[in-house]
């Protein structure tokens, strides 16, 4: 009786996929080449598409994706993103589109150091509130969401010169991971001018006071979910609220918070996700 049971149980499993090719497509069934990407899927990277009129939501692995009123929209891929993500559609009269996104892995640089982790300095109280502080104002820069179509235009380099860190490198101090790098580092000297990479507002610019870490602190909004940040500045020419456009300055190289030298440390994020600014751009031309 129970070997049975057993004996059925495979074709039990397959029989809806043998039934599949069966039902005949409905003739309003939407093409996937409607949500057709351009751009890199894989980790570190970012895509384009438009979605089908009449698209009421969209979803990638259940977080929701901006739609412009075109139909536009961006995603983008974070530095340990997994091999597969599955982005749904959902359409007026409730049907939904669902594409499963192969995303290519990347080779990070990885180095390992044969010698152990620097202990952090002990934080005190006074470090932990400021932090903490700190810390929310970054998370409130990143809730305003203003409108910004940045995010449409080719980015342009910030500042050109040696690239003396890249994205996603990660150090392995006799076994144990340090936290990777989350953006591009350039080497530059104090007072060098820093330019927007592209269209945005200002959501956070840390003039006065510096933070911890980040030093004179400046990020941009660039829609879409599409944020820059600038760290380690030694002067922010503009103020939270401005509206910048794509090659005007913004501030000056410095090495403010903790930084080993000056340079320009650029970090980018789609929503939570650190990607890489270098896969945005084209490759440095004009580097002194
Ligand atoms: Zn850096």
């Amino acid at each position: 009786m129970w070997h049975r049971v057993f004996a059925l149980l495979p074709l039990l499993l397959i029989s809806p996929c043998l039934a599949a090719p069966m039902v005949p497509p409905a003739p309003s069934e939407i093409a996937l080449s409607d949500m057709l990407l351009t751009g890199r899927i894989e980790q570190g990277g970012t895509a384009t598409g438009t979605v089908p009129s009449g698209t009421l939501s969209l979803m990638l692995d259940g977080k929701p994706v901006d739609i412009a009123p075109d139909g536009r929209f961006l995603i983008g891929f974070g530095r340990d993103a997994p091999a597969e993500a599955m982005l749904i559609a959902t359409l007026a009269d409730g049907r939904h589109i669902t594409k499963v996104l192969t995303i290519a892995p990347h080779q990070w640089r990885i180095e390992q150091v044969d010698t152990p982790m620097r202990p952090p300095a002990i934080p005190d109280e006074d470090y932990q509130r400021i932090r903490a502080g700190e810390l929310q104002q970054i998370e409130a820069a990143r809730a305003i969401r203003p409108s910004s179509n940045g995010w449409r235009q080719p980015l342009m380099w910030p500042v050109t010169g040696r690239i003396s860190g890249v994205f996603g490198s990660q150090r392995i101090y006799q076994g144990v991971a340090g936290s990777y790098h989350g953006g591009v580092d350039i080497a530059r000297p104090t007072g060098t001018m820093i330019a927007a990479p592209a269209d945005g507002v200002v959501i956070l610019a840390a003039v006065d006071t510096p933070f911890t870490l980040e030093g004179h602190l400046l990020m941009i909004d660039h829609g879409m979910g599409l944020t820059s940040a600038f760290l380690h500045l030694s002067r922010i020419d503009v103020k939270v609220g401005d509206h910048v456009t794509r090659g005007q300055v913004l501030g000056a190289i410095g090495t403010s918070g903790r930084s080993t030298g000056p340079h320009l440390h650029w970090g980018m994020k789609w929503q939570d996700e650190r990607i890489d600014p270098q896969m945005l751009l084209p490759p440095m031309t004009a580097a002194p």
